[in-house]
Protein backbone atom coordinates (compact mmCIF):
# COMPACT_ATOMS: atom_id res chain seq x y z
CA UNK A 1 0.00 0.00 0.00
CA UNK A 2 1.70 2.93 -1.25
CA UNK A 3 2.36 5.53 1.98
CA UNK A 4 1.04 9.12 2.06
CA UNK A 5 3.35 11.95 2.04
CA UNK A 6 2.71 13.51 5.22
CA UNK A 7 0.73 11.06 7.07
CA UNK A 8 -0.47 13.44 9.26
CA UNK A 9 -2.34 15.12 6.30
CA UNK A 10 -5.89 14.18 5.53
CA UNK A 11 -8.81 15.55 3.63
CA UNK A 12 -9.91 19.20 4.12
CA UNK A 13 -6.12 20.40 5.26
CA UNK A 14 -4.78 18.36 2.13
CA UNK A 15 -7.33 20.30 -0.64
CA UNK A 16 -6.57 23.61 1.67
CA UNK A 17 -2.64 23.00 0.68
CA UNK A 18 -3.32 22.03 -2.71
CA UNK A 19 -5.31 25.49 -3.26
CA UNK A 20 -2.39 27.26 -1.84
CA UNK A 21 0.24 25.88 -4.35
CA UNK A 22 -1.71 26.35 -7.53
CA UNK A 23 -2.26 29.86 -6.84
CA UNK A 24 1.47 29.91 -6.04
CA UNK A 25 2.94 27.85 -9.03
CA UNK A 26 1.80 30.71 -11.69
CA UNK A 27 3.77 33.30 -10.07
CA UNK A 28 6.59 30.95 -8.82
CA UNK A 29 7.20 29.92 -12.34
CA UNK A 30 5.91 33.27 -14.82
CA UNK A 31 9.36 34.31 -15.07
CA UNK A 32 11.38 31.64 -15.95
CA UNK A 33 9.26 30.78 -19.15
CA UNK A 34 9.37 31.84 -22.24
CA UNK A 35 7.14 33.07 -24.44
CA UNK A 36 4.73 31.04 -26.56
CA UNK A 37 4.83 33.45 -29.80
CA UNK A 38 8.34 35.99 -29.36
CA UNK A 39 7.21 38.78 -31.33
CA UNK A 40 9.15 39.62 -34.46
CA UNK A 41 10.73 42.98 -34.52
CA UNK A 42 11.20 44.73 -38.12
CA UNK A 43 14.59 45.75 -37.68
CA UNK A 44 14.46 49.25 -39.43
CA UNK A 45 11.92 48.01 -41.80
CA UNK A 46 12.51 45.10 -44.18
CA UNK A 47 15.74 46.07 -44.35
CA UNK A 48 17.32 43.19 -45.91
CA UNK A 49 14.97 44.28 -48.89
CA UNK A 50 14.82 47.76 -49.37
CA UNK A 51 17.10 51.07 -48.02
CA UNK A 52 16.76 51.22 -44.23
CA UNK A 53 14.14 53.31 -42.34
CA UNK A 54 12.23 54.19 -45.54
CA UNK A 55 8.29 53.59 -46.02
CA UNK A 56 8.66 50.97 -48.62
CA UNK A 57 10.76 49.34 -46.36
CA UNK A 58 8.22 49.63 -43.27
CA UNK A 59 5.14 48.45 -45.77
CA UNK A 60 6.94 45.89 -46.93
CA UNK A 61 7.74 44.39 -43.78
CA UNK A 62 4.20 44.90 -42.33
CA UNK A 63 3.10 42.82 -45.41
CA UNK A 64 5.50 40.34 -44.60
CA UNK A 65 3.47 39.65 -41.20
CA UNK A 66 6.09 41.51 -38.56
CA UNK A 67 4.60 42.77 -34.99
CA UNK A 68 6.60 45.95 -34.69
CA UNK A 69 8.39 47.93 -36.81
CA UNK A 70 11.87 49.78 -35.75
CA UNK A 71 12.33 53.64 -35.50
CA UNK A 72 15.71 54.63 -35.00
CA UNK A 73 15.30 58.64 -34.22
CA UNK A 74 17.63 61.35 -34.30
CA UNK A 75 17.03 65.04 -34.68
CA UNK A 76 17.26 67.59 -37.20
CA UNK A 77 18.63 71.25 -36.89
CA UNK A 78 15.10 72.61 -35.92
CA UNK A 79 14.42 70.09 -33.00
CA UNK A 80 12.24 67.68 -35.43
CA UNK A 81 12.54 64.15 -34.73
CA UNK A 82 13.29 61.98 -38.33
CA UNK A 83 13.93 58.40 -38.65
CA UNK A 84 17.18 57.46 -39.57
CA UNK A 85 19.91 55.11 -37.69
CA UNK A 86 22.97 57.08 -37.46
CA UNK A 87 23.61 60.65 -36.24
CA UNK A 88 25.72 61.48 -39.95
CA UNK A 89 24.27 61.34 -43.24
CA UNK A 90 27.25 59.71 -45.10
CA UNK A 91 26.44 56.07 -45.11
CA UNK A 92 22.72 56.31 -46.16
CA UNK A 93 22.39 59.31 -48.42
CA UNK A 94 23.43 61.67 -51.56
CA UNK A 95 24.15 64.55 -48.68
CA UNK A 96 27.99 64.87 -49.73
CA UNK A 97 26.93 65.54 -53.42
CA UNK A 98 23.92 67.59 -52.48
CA UNK A 99 25.49 69.42 -49.75
CA UNK A 100 28.92 70.32 -50.13
CA UNK A 101 31.64 72.57 -47.67
CA UNK A 102 28.48 71.60 -45.16
CA UNK A 103 30.74 68.64 -43.18
CA UNK A 104 31.97 69.25 -39.77
CA UNK A 105 36.04 68.56 -39.73
CA UNK A 106 35.38 64.99 -38.69
CA UNK A 107 34.58 64.89 -42.35
CA UNK A 108 31.15 63.80 -41.46
CA UNK A 109 27.55 65.44 -42.44
CA UNK A 110 26.02 65.18 -39.09
CA UNK A 111 21.71 65.40 -39.05
CA UNK A 112 21.77 68.10 -36.59
CA UNK A 113 23.13 70.72 -39.07
CA UNK A 114 20.90 70.16 -41.55
CA UNK A 115 17.00 71.48 -41.16
CA UNK A 116 14.28 69.25 -41.82
CA UNK A 117 13.20 70.89 -45.08
CA UNK A 118 17.10 70.37 -46.18
CA UNK A 119 17.29 66.66 -44.90
CA UNK A 120 14.33 66.32 -46.84
CA UNK A 121 16.25 66.87 -50.52
CA UNK A 122 17.88 64.43 -49.74
CA UNK A 123 18.40 61.01 -51.10
CA UNK A 124 18.25 57.82 -49.28
CA UNK A 125 20.46 54.19 -50.81
CA UNK A 126 21.45 51.74 -49.62
CA UNK A 127 23.91 51.39 -46.82
CA UNK A 128 27.41 51.87 -47.93
CA UNK A 129 30.65 52.46 -46.45
CA UNK A 130 31.26 56.56 -47.14
CA UNK A 131 35.36 55.37 -47.48
CA UNK A 132 35.47 52.78 -50.33
CA UNK A 133 31.98 53.47 -51.34
CA UNK A 134 31.26 49.61 -51.34
CA UNK A 135 27.72 48.42 -50.04
CA UNK A 136 27.77 47.30 -46.81
CA UNK A 137 25.90 43.93 -47.46
CA UNK A 138 26.47 43.62 -51.50
CA UNK A 139 23.49 41.51 -52.58
CA UNK A 140 20.66 43.81 -51.05
CA UNK A 141 18.91 46.33 -52.78
CA UNK A 142 20.86 48.24 -55.41
CA UNK A 143 22.62 51.53 -54.71
CA UNK A 144 21.45 54.77 -56.15
CA UNK A 145 18.33 52.90 -57.75
CA UNK A 146 14.60 54.24 -57.28
CA UNK A 147 14.51 57.58 -54.98
CA UNK A 148 13.61 57.27 -51.56
CA UNK A 149 13.30 60.35 -48.90
CA UNK A 150 13.72 60.74 -44.96
CA UNK A 151 10.65 60.60 -43.13
CA UNK A 152 10.08 62.16 -39.78
CA UNK A 153 8.94 60.47 -36.86
CA UNK A 154 5.41 61.56 -37.28
CA UNK A 155 4.95 60.38 -40.87
CA UNK A 156 5.77 57.03 -40.52
CA UNK A 157 3.62 56.53 -37.38
CA UNK A 158 0.67 58.37 -39.82
CA UNK A 159 2.01 56.09 -42.66
CA UNK A 160 1.60 53.01 -39.82
CA UNK A 161 -1.55 53.76 -38.93
CA UNK A 162 -2.98 53.90 -42.41
CA UNK A 163 -1.89 50.36 -43.30
CA UNK A 164 -3.11 49.30 -39.51
CA UNK A 165 -6.06 50.44 -40.47
CA UNK A 166 -6.35 49.67 -44.07
CA UNK A 167 -5.72 45.87 -43.14
CA UNK A 168 -7.30 45.84 -40.20
CA UNK A 169 -3.74 44.05 -38.79
CA UNK A 170 -2.14 46.32 -36.01
CA UNK A 171 1.46 46.08 -36.15
CA UNK A 172 3.39 47.79 -33.16
CA UNK A 173 6.17 50.64 -33.18
CA UNK A 174 9.77 49.69 -31.44
CA UNK A 175 11.52 53.73 -31.43
CA UNK A 176 14.84 53.78 -30.13
CA UNK A 177 16.10 57.26 -29.32
CA UNK A 178 19.69 57.46 -30.54
CA UNK A 179 22.41 59.16 -28.41
CA UNK A 180 21.00 61.29 -25.69
CA UNK A 181 23.77 62.49 -24.38
CA UNK A 182 25.18 63.83 -27.99
CA UNK A 183 21.84 65.42 -29.00
CA UNK A 184 21.99 66.98 -25.28
CA UNK A 185 25.14 68.28 -26.72
CA UNK A 186 23.88 70.33 -29.72
CA UNK A 187 21.11 71.65 -27.31
CA UNK A 188 18.08 68.91 -28.36
CA UNK A 189 16.09 66.90 -25.64
CA UNK A 190 15.43 63.84 -27.92
CA UNK A 191 14.03 61.81 -25.46
CA UNK A 192 11.54 64.32 -24.36
CA UNK A 193 10.66 64.84 -27.87
CA UNK A 194 9.91 61.61 -28.90
CA UNK A 195 7.75 60.55 -25.76
CA UNK A 196 5.93 64.03 -26.41
CA UNK A 197 5.04 62.46 -30.09
CA UNK A 198 4.26 58.79 -28.73
CA UNK A 199 1.54 60.52 -26.35
CA UNK A 200 0.31 62.56 -28.86
CA UNK A 201 -0.02 59.70 -31.29
CA UNK A 202 -2.04 57.30 -28.50
CA UNK A 203 1.03 55.23 -27.26
CA UNK A 204 0.68 55.66 -23.65
CA UNK A 205 0.21 52.89 -21.44
CA UNK A 206 1.79 49.37 -21.26
CA UNK A 207 -1.10 47.96 -22.83
CA UNK A 208 -0.60 50.11 -26.33
CA UNK A 209 1.74 48.50 -28.95
CA UNK A 210 4.76 50.40 -28.48
CA UNK A 211 8.30 49.75 -26.72
CA UNK A 212 10.76 52.87 -26.23
CA UNK A 213 14.57 51.41 -26.85
CA UNK A 214 17.51 53.34 -25.42
CA UNK A 215 21.18 52.15 -24.76
CA UNK A 216 21.86 55.36 -21.91
CA UNK A 217 20.71 53.65 -18.90
CA UNK A 218 20.30 57.02 -17.34
CA UNK A 219 18.05 58.13 -20.16
CA UNK A 220 16.29 54.70 -19.57
CA UNK A 221 15.32 56.11 -16.36
CA UNK A 222 14.54 59.78 -17.16
CA UNK A 223 11.99 58.21 -19.84
CA UNK A 224 10.11 56.31 -17.01
CA UNK A 225 10.72 58.83 -14.23
CA UNK A 226 11.02 62.89 -14.94
CA UNK A 227 9.72 61.92 -18.68
CA UNK A 228 6.81 59.91 -17.43
CA UNK A 229 6.60 57.27 -19.96
CA UNK A 230 4.38 54.67 -18.77
CA UNK A 231 4.72 52.29 -21.83
CA UNK A 232 6.77 49.58 -22.38
CA UNK A 233 10.85 50.13 -22.20
CA UNK A 234 13.95 48.60 -23.08
CA UNK A 235 17.46 48.69 -21.95
CA UNK A 236 19.33 47.90 -25.05
CA UNK A 237 22.98 46.69 -24.06
CA UNK A 238 25.63 46.85 -26.37
CA UNK A 239 29.29 45.71 -26.25
CA UNK A 240 31.84 45.22 -23.26
CA UNK A 241 31.90 48.12 -21.71
CA UNK A 242 28.29 47.55 -20.93
CA UNK A 243 29.03 43.94 -19.32
CA UNK A 244 27.78 45.27 -16.00
CA UNK A 245 24.09 45.65 -17.00
CA UNK A 246 24.25 42.21 -17.37
CA UNK A 247 25.63 40.93 -14.10
CA UNK A 248 22.34 39.81 -11.49
CA UNK A 249 22.78 43.25 -9.49
CA UNK A 250 22.74 45.40 -13.01
CA UNK A 251 19.23 43.15 -14.40
CA UNK A 252 17.70 43.45 -10.99
CA UNK A 253 18.16 46.95 -11.66
CA UNK A 254 17.12 47.30 -15.18
CA UNK A 255 14.02 45.21 -13.97
CA UNK A 256 13.07 48.77 -11.50
CA UNK A 257 12.74 50.69 -14.15
CA UNK A 258 12.26 48.78 -18.27
CA UNK A 259 10.39 45.81 -18.95
CA UNK A 260 12.86 44.00 -21.65
CA UNK A 261 16.10 43.87 -22.27
CA UNK A 262 18.04 44.19 -25.93
CA UNK A 263 21.09 42.37 -26.41
CA UNK A 264 23.22 41.38 -29.21
CA UNK A 265 22.61 37.96 -30.09
CA UNK A 266 26.22 36.72 -29.33
CA UNK A 267 25.42 37.91 -25.81
CA UNK A 268 22.44 35.15 -26.11
CA UNK A 269 24.38 32.49 -28.11
CA UNK A 270 28.44 31.75 -27.00
CA UNK A 271 30.76 31.61 -30.08
CA UNK A 272 29.38 27.91 -30.33
CA UNK A 273 26.09 28.58 -31.04
CA UNK A 274 25.11 26.68 -27.45
CA UNK A 275 23.24 29.28 -25.28
CA UNK A 276 24.71 31.47 -22.31
CA UNK A 277 22.57 31.83 -19.23
CA UNK A 278 21.61 35.29 -20.01
CA UNK A 279 18.12 34.63 -20.63
CA UNK A 280 17.34 32.41 -17.69
CA UNK A 281 18.84 34.91 -15.65
CA UNK A 282 17.09 38.38 -17.30
CA UNK A 283 13.60 35.76 -16.96
CA UNK A 284 14.62 35.25 -13.77
CA UNK A 285 14.94 39.22 -12.97
CA UNK A 286 11.17 39.77 -14.52
CA UNK A 287 12.78 40.98 -17.93
CA UNK A 288 11.93 39.95 -21.93
CA UNK A 289 14.56 39.49 -24.04
CA UNK A 290 14.67 40.89 -27.64
CA UNK A 291 18.05 40.51 -29.16
CA UNK A 292 19.50 41.75 -32.34
CA UNK A 293 20.21 41.18 -35.33
CA UNK A 294 19.00 38.43 -37.55
CA UNK A 295 20.55 39.12 -40.90
CA UNK A 296 20.45 35.82 -43.43
CA UNK A 297 23.33 37.73 -45.18
CA UNK A 298 26.14 37.94 -41.82
CA UNK A 299 25.65 34.62 -40.42
CA UNK A 300 27.70 33.62 -37.26
CA UNK A 301 30.46 31.01 -38.06
CA UNK A 302 29.12 28.24 -36.47
CA UNK A 303 25.95 28.61 -38.13
CA UNK A 304 25.70 26.62 -41.42
CA UNK A 305 21.98 28.51 -42.54
CA UNK A 306 19.70 31.18 -41.74
CA UNK A 307 17.34 29.14 -39.85
CA UNK A 308 20.19 27.00 -37.92
CA UNK A 309 20.67 30.65 -36.19
CA UNK A 310 17.53 31.48 -35.84
CA UNK A 311 16.63 27.87 -34.44
CA UNK A 312 19.48 28.42 -32.01
CA UNK A 313 18.55 31.59 -30.95
CA UNK A 314 14.73 31.04 -30.36
CA UNK A 315 15.59 27.76 -28.48
CA UNK A 316 17.60 29.86 -26.12
CA UNK A 317 13.95 31.32 -25.20
CA UNK A 318 13.84 35.09 -26.60
CA UNK A 319 10.21 36.69 -26.23
CA UNK A 320 11.15 38.19 -29.95
CA UNK A 321 14.19 38.97 -32.41
CA UNK A 322 14.98 42.18 -34.25
CA UNK A 323 15.14 40.98 -37.63
CA UNK A 324 16.30 42.59 -41.42
CA UNK A 325 14.48 39.49 -43.46
CA UNK A 326 10.94 39.91 -41.24
CA UNK A 327 9.64 37.03 -43.17
CA UNK A 328 12.28 34.44 -43.19
CA UNK A 329 11.73 34.97 -39.22
CA UNK A 330 7.58 35.26 -39.07
CA UNK A 331 7.72 31.71 -41.53
CA UNK A 332 10.35 29.89 -39.05
CA UNK A 333 8.03 30.54 -35.93
CA UNK A 334 5.12 29.55 -38.12
CA UNK A 335 6.60 26.76 -39.02
CA UNK A 336 7.81 25.49 -35.06
CA UNK A 337 3.93 26.49 -33.49
CA UNK A 338 2.77 23.95 -36.38
CA UNK A 339 5.20 21.63 -34.66
CA UNK A 340 7.45 21.41 -38.44
CA UNK A 341 10.80 23.47 -37.31
CA UNK A 342 13.72 22.44 -39.22
CA1 LIG B 1 18.11 50.43 -33.51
Amino acid sequence: MPTRPWPGLRGPWLRALAAIALLLLPRLTVAAEPSAMPIVIAHRGASGYLPEHTLPAKALAHGQGADALEQDVVMTRDGVPVVLHDTTLDAVSDVAVKFPGRARADGKHHCTDFTLAELQTLSLTERLDPATGRQTYADRFPRGQSRFGIVTLEEELDFLAGINRSTGRTVGIYPEIKSPAWHRSEGHDIAKAVVEILHRHGYATKADPCHIQCFEADEVKRIRGDLGWQGKLVQLIGGKDQDRLVTPEGLAEIATVADGIGPPIERVLDPAGKPTDLVERAHAAGLVVHPYTLRRDRLPSWAGSFDDLQGALFAAGVDGAFSDFPDLTVAWLRRRATGRPD
